[in-house]
């Protein structure tokens, strides 16, 4: 470390970060450590993110910013491949990355590893180079299995999330709530917690004319209800679609889903034949992925954004909704019951049933449409999330993490 200047290492083994956003498997965590990885080496430290190789085409090494770099390895087969399987090349991959170190003269004063599969490699760097590794794990499996929709995770991630809560040396976790997660099912220290939310791009989501965002995205005047995510069925978009249908006057209403990609085929399709099922197909519009750049524009456009999940670790839509100053009706997930204010920038319901959804719905939608300076006391509103403010909370948290092992080894 020169001048308080720190050299990070970053491992996201699983996800690229400039992956495609909306995608199976890449979504907030990859928003996240770009974001991150952006405002840190802007205030000076040394950033290199680790990820593997998931399409032939990948550069080895490119400079994502000045101070930050993202490193492929190879490991495992290069394509998009299911999490186990990046579980399974983990050897590979951790034996690519210290050639890597070696071959390049590379040292390091913290890793900051991202989702279980990464905090293994943190684990393995821990103990085998002496550098103290920081993990945050965006999702907990024993939250999802206690939730019990969708895909049930692994024996294997439960047993790898508590064996690395015990040993990394700090854990971030973006809500509170996740805080009294980790310690009621794995047992987590609370003391080695730091709790620091994620934030948003201001300077990227900001309000655009609702007139221009709607005919450059070709929606009329019809009200438009939004959902921006992956499309995963932790993410209730079935409820909404069935929201939808028990509205009145349903036919004057558009629900915009933006999300998914090819592997997201099945669960799209579902939710496609629901839409026929309810006999409202010709009312939700499928977007597919679209690039963040343009998603001002779906926001601004849209009358309410809706997040109707069973689950999420913070919420990164609905920050960037509120920015662009459109209100959101969501469950009381991630860190929503701080984000977004209950009665002023939107709603949060009890429940994702689609009952309590299309009541939200209805009562948002009958209020009269935003002005210019309600649309900008909406965004105010988020302004304290901006990332700036959120990487320097993070460059507390590493420093803590030094210290403590300081203090140990002493
Ligand atoms: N996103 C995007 N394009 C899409 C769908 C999603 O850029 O088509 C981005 C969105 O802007 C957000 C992230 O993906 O930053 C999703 O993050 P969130 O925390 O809401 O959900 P997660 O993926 O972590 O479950």
């Amino acid at each position: 470390m020169i001048d308080n200047k720190l050299k990070i290492a970053i491992i996201s083994a699983h996800s690229c970060p400039v992956g495609d956003l909306g995608a199976k498997d890449t979504g907030g965590m990859s928003v996240y450590i770009r974001e991150l990885a952006r405002e840190l080496c802007k205030e000076g430290h040394t950033i290199d993110i680790y990820t593997r190789v998931h399409d032939p085409a990948d550069l080895r090494m490119e400079d994502l910013y000045e101070g930050a770099r993202l490193i492929h390895l190879n490991a495992g087969k290069e394509a998009t491949i299911h999490k186990m399987d990046v579980y399974f090349s983990l050897p590979e991959f951790t034996l690519n990355l210290e050639s890597f170190w070696k071959n390049n003269g590379l040292e390091y004063d913290i890793v900051f590893s991202h989702y279980w599969i990464s905090a293994l490699v943190g684990k393995y760097l821990q103990q085998t180079r002496q550098i103290p590794y920081v993990n945050m794990y965006h999702t907990l499996g024993a939250v999802k299995n206690a939730i019990g929709i969708g895909e049930s995770e692994p024996a294997l991630r439960i047993l790898s999330e508590r064996e690395t809560v015990s040993e990394c040396q700090r854990i971030i976790v973006a809500t509170e709530k996740e805080k009294q997660q980790l310690i009621a099912y794995y047992g987590a220290l609370p003391d080695k917690i730091g709790v620091v939310p994620c934030g948003v791009n201001m300077g990227l989501f900001k309000p655009v004319d609702k007139i221009t965002a709607r005919q450059k995205l070709g929606f009329t005047d019809e009200k438009i209800v939004l959902f921006v995510g992956r499309i995963d069925p932790l993410k209730g978009i079935d409820k909404l679609i069935r929201s939808i249908s028990l509205l009145k006057n349903s036919e004057k209403i558009r629900l915009v889903v933006v999300g998914g990609d090819e592997n997201s085929q099945p669960e799209l399709e579902k939710l496609k034949n629901l839409a026929d099922e309810l006999n409202i197909r010709d009312h939700v519009d499928f977007r597919g992925l679209v690039k963040q750049e343009k998603l001002p524009y779906f926001y601004s456009a849209a009358d309410i954004c809706v997040v109707p999940s069973y689950y999420e670790s913070f919420g990164l839509v609905p920050l960037e909704s509120l920015a662009c100053g459109t209100p959101v009706v969501a469950t009381d997930v991630g860190d929503l019951r701080n984000i977004i204010k209950h009665g002023e920038t939107g709603y949060i319901l009890k429940d994702n049933s689609p009952e309590e959804i299309s009541r939200a719905i209805t009562s948002q939608l009958s209020l009269p449409r935003k002005d210019t300076k309600s649309i900008m006391s909406i965004r105010e509103s988020v302004s304290k999330w901006d990332w700036p403010n959120i990487a320097g909370r993070i460059a507390v948290e590493m420093r803590l993490a030094l210290d403590t092992r300081t203090k140990v080894a002493v």
